[in-house]
């Protein structure tokens, strides 16, 4: 079972991963795992990575394509995977597929659309405690005194990247670049969408019966 998520960060795909890999019996791995993993070990392909990046560069997609390439062709994951976070564009997807011909393409893409309200719901809510830097949510989990860390004492803050108006801007551009990417895979009829603004276990059996 190949599978590949899609889906805006904060969409809750990075959670499911795992879930849907051991559905399958097969390994997830996301592209932010791999980089580190490449540059970690040193790698060739780690060292070519490092150069873009210490560069202030991107890193060409054939790079990254050749991370995932090496990864899905060890032979501990010969029974399939799931992706987390690539492809990204539809210049990867179609390289993607076309490294894959031979082993039957990919089976499912499961996009992960959430609504942006509920992204932003989702995310800005998100407080940190500066002592022992434990994650609460205003909504989801507020610590029992405001703005007070319930096993330190320590104030909480909110992280640069959770303020509303960068989440929107992440959120915008990231639904520019994988729309094509999107209305690819659907016209390829194996897409399956997943409204992601449900909670975590509704969210685990929308995904069940998108696969089956
Ligand atoms: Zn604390």
């Amino acid at each position: 079972m190949k599978i590949i998520l899609v889906g805006p960060p904060g969409s809750g795909k990075g959670t499911q991963a795992g879930h849907i890999a051991s559905m399958f019996g097969v390994n997830s791995v996301s592209s932010g795992d791999l980089f580190r993993d490449n540059l970690a070990k040193n790698t060739e392909l780690g060292k070519l990575a490092k150069d873009f990046m210490d560069k202030g560069e991107y890193v060409p997609d054939e790079v990254t394509i050749d991370m995932v390439m090496g990864w899905i062709e060890d032979p501990t994951h010969s029974s399939g995977f799931v992706l987390d976070g690539f492809p990204r564009t539809l210049a990867q997807a179609e390289a993607l597929e076309s490294r894959l011909l031979g082993s039957g393409g990919i089976d499912r893409v499961l996009f992960f659309n959430v609504d942006e309200e509920a992204l932003v719901d989702r995310l800005s809510g998100r407080l940190i405690c500066r002592g022992c830097h434990m994650p609460y949510h205003i909504k989801f989990s507020p610590p029992l005194i405001t703005d007070q860390c319930n096993s330190c004492g320590g104030g909480l803050y909110q992280r640069d990247d959770d303020k509303v108006e960068v989440i929107r801007n992440r959120f915008k551009v990231y639904m520019q670049e994988t729309e094509p990417l999107v209305k690819h895979f659907r016209e390829s009829g194996n897409l399956r969408e997943i409204d992601a603004s449900m909670g975590i276990n509704d969210v685990k059996r929308a995904i069940e019966r998108a696969v089956r």
